[in-house]
């Protein structure tokens, strides 16, 4: 099928089009074909984000296939006249991971070389600094790799999926991939979805097209595969983003980070305000992605009938939200999926234990061998537990007091160590605290493994070798350029902006 080509879109517009197979051809087409009727063609810089969040065997629905990127690839060459300086593609994956083992679970390396692209591990590049001026912003600047700040031409390709912190991961909550770990974490609690917001203010994107054809529902890392056959392409952020949630039966008004992103004046949140064509109606899209799960579930709820009991008080801003959705809470569930993956047993081998977290002061219904674990900066308690008084004070540094230039990297091979000396030393205290804000998916999964007999993930056979590769020569890279004296992070404004920074 060829699609009417026009001159730029006054409107923003998304294409919703038909792809039942990871065909490279297939989807190739589809792409030339969605940037012709976009009159796009890519030039300069020209940069693909896809989310490669988690990837290999045990994370197949999680990322965006190589496939998938592959026809991205070439059907931006096949509209190239002769515009482009480079072509690349980058992505910070999951935190804790480098980038370097993400893309080879994920099959990339091969395509990469088939494709003749350039790519980054955007931990391994220079971080720069962008200032934000906008109102309500959580910051006066934010760190980005030095290859985002540049790009002319940004290509966001995401994965379909929900997701268990901000109902949904489109387009616009693929750009936490643009931060390192270190900055990522910043703020990554219960204003999330203003931090998502806050993030659209360093690059737009001049083309999206999200892999739906195999989409993922109920959580992030552990998705639940569902057979959508979509490719879905847009040029503007929270058009697209709001055409999405309307085929999973949400309404991107009740989705914070669009809503906030809309307020931000990045785009319309009203389907009339959004062309919408291509092969698929926006109700037949509906139809195929009828009964979508999304991930939003309360800890207490999550672990229901398991081995775990979960308590949550309110974090600290009340004024925002009764709950931590974008933090420690969420975190413990992913945690637990990783787990659950690498070990079947992994819920008949957890002891039985009690996690805490925000300022909770209900009854913790704990015997005395019972481990009682009390979770982020922010959590709180005075009370009895097994018939003893304690006391848990919170911890929390009000953000105003977390610059991004001071925020430090966490090793992973650090934390094995630290969070396996908390825990010995706990077993003899009443209750053991994870500290942080928020304590990392990572961190509690080594904490639930230390505390259990389950299996630790970083140590699985299938894994420990890809990781080790990966992280010795994400180490091996920092560690030459500090020998050559180029820093991680460069202070002051970055100068050197490319055409895909927002005005
Ligand atoms: S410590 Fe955890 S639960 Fe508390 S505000 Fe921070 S991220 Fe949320």
């Amino acid at each position: 099928m060829s699609l009417p080509v026009t001159s730029a879109p006054s409107r923003p517009k998304v294409i919703i089009r038909r792809c039942e197979s990871y065909d490279v051809e297939a989807i190739r087409t589809i792409i030339r074909e969605g940037l012709e009727t976009m009159g796009l063609h890519p030039f300069g810089h020209t940069l693909i984000k896809p989310n490669v969040v988690a990837s290999g065997p045990m994370f197949q629905n999680a990322y965006t296939r190589p496939e998938f990127i592959e026809g991205v690839i070439a059907g931006l060459r096949d509209r190239d006249d002769g515009k482009v300086q480079e072509l690349a593609v980058g992505e910070r994956c999951g935190i804790t991971l480098p980038t370097r083992v993400a893309f080879e679970g994920a099959e990339y390396y091969p395509m990469f070389k088939r494709a003749g692209v350039k790519h980054y591990h955007f931990e391994e590049e220079a971080q720069v600094e962008i200032p934000l001026t906008h109102e309500k912003r959580l910051r006066d600047y934010v760190f980005t790799p030095e290859p985002v700040a540049r790009a002319d031409f940004f290509v966001n390709c995401p994965k379909f999926k929900s997701h268990p912190w901000t109902t949904v991961t489109f387009a616009m909550k693929n750009y936490i991939g643009i931060q390192d770990d270190r900055h990522r974490m910043i703020d990554h609690d219960h204003r999330l979805d203003e931090k998502v917001a806050d993030l659209q203010h360093i690059i737009q994107p001049q083309f999206i097209a999200i892999d739906a054809i195999i989409a993922g529902e109920g959580r992030m890392l552990t998705p639940v595969p569902v057979d959508l056959g979509l490719v879905i392409m847009g040029n503007n952020s929270v058009a697209f983003d709001t055409v999405c949630s309307a085929i999973i039966g949400l309404d991107a008004k009740d989705i914070d980070h669009i809503r906030f992103a809309h307020d931000h004046g990045f785009g319309p949140i009203d389907l009339s305000e959004i062309d919408i064509e291509g092969d698929v109606t926006l109700d037949d899209a509906k139809k195929k992605a009828e009964g979508f799960q999304v991930g939003l579930v309360r800890v207490e709820k999550y672990f229901e009938g398991t081995n775990i009991t979960a308590y949550a008080g309110p974090p600290p801003e009340t004024e925002h939200t009764d709950y931590c959705w974008g933090g420690c809470p969420g975190a413990i569930e992913e945690a637990i999926e990783i787990l659950r993956q690498y070990d079947e047993e992994c819920d008949s081998k957890m002891p039985r234990m009690h996690v805490v977290f925000g300022d909770y002061q209900g009854p913790i219904d704990a015997k005395a061998d019972e481990p009682v674990v009390f979770i982020g900066d922010c959590a709180q308690f005075k009370g009895e537990v097994a018939g003893q008084l304690i006391e848990v004070k919170s911890l929390y540094r009000d953000r105003s007091e977390r610059d991004p230039y001071d925020a430090e990297h966490d090793d992973i091979y650090a934390k094995m160590y630290s969070v396996g000396r908390k825990v010995a030393h706990a077993k003899n205290e009443p209750f053991l605290r994870l500290e942080g804000c928020p304590v990392s998916v990572a961190e509690q999964a080594l904490a639930l493994v230390s505390l259990g007999t389950m299996k630790n993930p970083y140590f699985s056979p299938s894994e420990a070798w890809r990781f080790n590769k990966g992280y010795l020569a994400w180490r091996g890279v920092m560690a030459g350029k500090k020998i050559r004296g180029i820093p991680y992070q460069r202070h002051g404004c970055y100068q050197q902006r490319g055409a895909a920074a927002p005005e």
